[in-house]
């Protein structure tokens, strides 16, 4: 070999090094090869992680997830003159440690249950920030909150993303009830297509999200009637995952358009939050524009549509999930056995699959891949990964080219930080696998593995099922 080539999983390092934005990577800013020709993310050896907590891993990296909050929020400041506030999409991947580090990075967060919001302010609470600090910057959104929903949200304050008719009127009997008020923002349908996987759109006409533009004004209408309601913005989403930067600017002026339209209903709007939705780079033929470019785009198009209107620059808020999270972790398998077919494929299995990573067999989601102990080591075979569960469809990845492996190896999948763990599930009766964080050569433990006595602890057996009954 010459010493000028360079295996994939190198060439993979290199490249990424040259892009500052966490988006635009396919690995974790940290990561090196050590001279094992390991695979070394926050200073750890992603083998000897996995000998340590186990397989399949979560592994987190806690400089990616900071540099992204950051380059989103230091984006805002030098773009935009108004006030703002990044706040973080929870249902990417909502945990304790994610909460306290992007809490403490000056991020909000969206949450779209009760479960949700829960674990965001037990986060916070344990982390220190005060209930004043907590609750202005959480936002409850959803399109089919519950009553129990909605008056945890009351009484914690923290605002609340109003979807539907249904919504307000509940809140107009509960916050009267209380006689406590509270801060919401309309969700509206803007009406705007992008390209993206269809179940993952959502500003189109045709989405279950949001009021219609012929339901605004009547909506407007409404909330002013109501003394405990305050309606202090608008909001709108227009899918995720997408590479585009014309979708975000016409949106700010669709949204203006009604931010005028309901402060001239006297509203006292002060609030423009226009969702999040940029998307990252999953392999080599992903194209995503940089965090800093999507923040550019979006606080100049508000911008430029609030000077056309003589609007004054509302607190604008933008909402990233995906972008915030997804390049900050890897999931760590074990390679186990292999089958070939001869002259048609061969099956590289791993021991998970669907359950920690539905979104393959959900949205036919493409992934990298590289080999944690051979990071040195060329490419030798074209293979498809497949995952552990009964089910024909649990394919991780189709037809990619990975160096030899043995059973035993450490398979790593790339940019696994969203839509992974919040999705996961224990079909098959798999235990979720565990999430450490790494940083700087340390390594803890932040979700625990799940036992087979933690998959039995919901389940009761009725005393008449019992032999001796
Ligand atoms: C999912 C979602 C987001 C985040 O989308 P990403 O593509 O993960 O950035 C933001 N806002 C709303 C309302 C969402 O539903």
């Amino acid at each position: 070999m010459l010493l000028t080539e360079k295996s994939t999983a190198e060439k993979f390092i290199l490249s990424s090094e040259t892009n500052t934005s966490p988006n635009q990577r396919l690995l974790p800013i940290t990561a090196t090869i050590n001279d094992k020709n390991h695979l070394v993310i926050g200073g750890c050896d992603v083998s000897e992680l996995v000998t340590q907590f186990g397989s399949p891993l979560y592994i987190l990296d806690e400089e990616t997830l900071r540099t992204s909050a950051s380059q989103y929020r230091d984006g805002f400041k030098e773009f935009y003159a108004g006030e703002s506030q990044v706040i973080y999409a929870s249902k990417a991947w909502s945990c304790m440690a994610i909460v306290s580090i992007l809490a403490s990075e000056g991020i909000g967060f969206d949450v779209v249950s009760g479960g949700e919001l829960y674990t965001t302010t037990k986060a916070l609470e344990m982390s220190g920030f005060t209930t004043e600090q907590i609750s202005n910057k959480i936002y409850l959104h959803g399109n089919n909150k519950s009553v129990t929903e909605l008056e945890l949200a009351i009484d914690s304050e923290c605002k609340i993303i109003v979807d539907n008719w249904l919504e307000l009127e509940t809140l107009a009997r509960l916050t009267a009830e209380k006689q406590k008020s509270v801060n919401i923002l309309i969700r509206l349908t803007p009406g705007i297509e992008c390209h993206t996987h269809d179940y993952i759109r959502t500003g189109s006409i045709d989405s279950k999200f949001g009021f219609d533009a012929n339901q605004l004004e009547g909506v407007f209408a409404f909330v002013k009637e109501k003394s405990f309601i305050n309606c202090i913005g608008l909001h709108a989403h227009i899918g995720s995952q997408i590479f585009e930067l014309q979708p975000h600017n016409d949106l700010a002026g669709v949204l203006a358009d009604w931010f005028k339209k309901a402060l001239d209903y006297g509203l006292p709007l002060t609030e423009l939050n226009v969702g999040g939705g940029l998307g990252i780079r999953y392999t080599e033929s992903d194209d995503p524009p940089s965090i800093t470019d999507w923040v550019k785009t979006v606080a100049q198009a508000v911008t430029k549509a609030c000077e056309e209107r003589n609007l004054a620059l509302p607190k604008l808020i933008a909402e990233p999930g995906r972008s915030m999270v997804a390049t900050a972790c890897v999931t760590a398998y074990t390679v186990g056995g292999r089958k070939v077919i001869p002259d048609m494929r061969t099956y590289v299995s791993v021991d998970g699959g669907m359950s920690d990573n539905p979104r393959p067999i959900t949205y036919q989601s493409l992934y990298q891949v590289v080999i944690a102990n051979k990071m040195r080591s060329e490419n030798a075979e074209t293979v498809t990964i497949a995952g552990k569960h009964c089910e024909s469809g649990d394919i991780l990845i189709k037809n990619i080219e990975i160096p030899d492996t043995q059973p035993g190896d450490t398979l790593v999948v790339l940019a696994t930080g969203a839509y992974n763990y919040s999705m996961a599930s224990n079909y098959n009766r798999i235990g979720r696998p565990a999430a450490v964080l790494v940083n700087q050569g340390e390594a803890n433990l932040i979700i625990r593995r799940e036992t087979y006595d933690d998959l039995v602890r919901q389940d009761l057996l009725p005393s008449r099922l019992t032999v001796n009954n």
